[in-house]
């Protein structure tokens, strides 16, 4: 499958996006805990006042976060969030993707819908980041579903895949990152050093 991608992103941002994203996951679980997206969803629109769940029957691959007033509102065809319930790992990626808007604080810079869109190729479905925002968004989504295991390499990435109903895609992407020393050297100045392990 053709998913390349001409945006990049920078081992700085990667670094600041892993530690500001497993800081928001920890949040909501211990590190090492797994959990589907949508239950993350559940529990925030339970816990939070200000967050809510709108589910549609229309337009079928969809998705959105959408900042009205002091409202945070997850948009989504009830299809995507019940196949995400079922462990559809491209589906807990989509609505980790919008959670990723939430940690990434996205809405207070500019206060619009974020829309997570998903396009039919010839092999399939793919996500192809239009905007370096929705890329980064595509790591956050990769850091708050793995955690720290993201870059422990004992952890196959398949079954890494598997158990955090993530994107290998992205899993194999984002760990690419190891390969490089600035982001090395970024992690240990933000005191966040993953533990990779060769
Ligand atoms: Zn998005």
């Amino acid at each position: 499958m053709n998913r390349k991608s001409p945006l990049r992103i920078c081992p700085k941002k990667a670094a600041g996006l892993y530690r500001n994203t497993v800081s928001f996951r920890r949040a909501y679980v211990p590190d090492g805990k797994f959990f589907k997206a949508s239950d993350f969803w559940r529990d925030a629109a339970a816990d939070i006042p200000e967050v809510r769940i709108k589910l549609h029957y229309r337009s079928i691959l969809k998705a959105s976060t959408n900042a009205l007033d002091e409202l945070t509102v997850l948009v989504a065809p009830k299809q995507l969030f019940d196949n995400a319930d079922r462990g559809c790992k491209q589906s807990n990626f989509i609505l980790a993707h919008e959670a990723g808007h939430i940690s990434e604080e996205h809405h207070s810079e500019n206060a619009v819908s974020k829309y997570f869109q998903l396009f039919a190729t010839e092999t399939g479905v793919a996500n192809i980041p239009p905007t370096i925002e929705e890329l980064e968004t595509n790591y956050a989504a990769t850091f708050f579903l793995c955690g720290p295991a993201i870059f422990d390499l004992r952890r196959d990435a398949l079954r890494l895949a598997d158990v955090a109903y993530c994107d290998i895609y992205y899993i194999k992407k984002v760990r690419k990152l190891l390969e490089q020393q600035e982001f090395w050297e970024e992690m240990q100045k933000l005191n966040s050093t993953p533990r990779a392990v060769f």
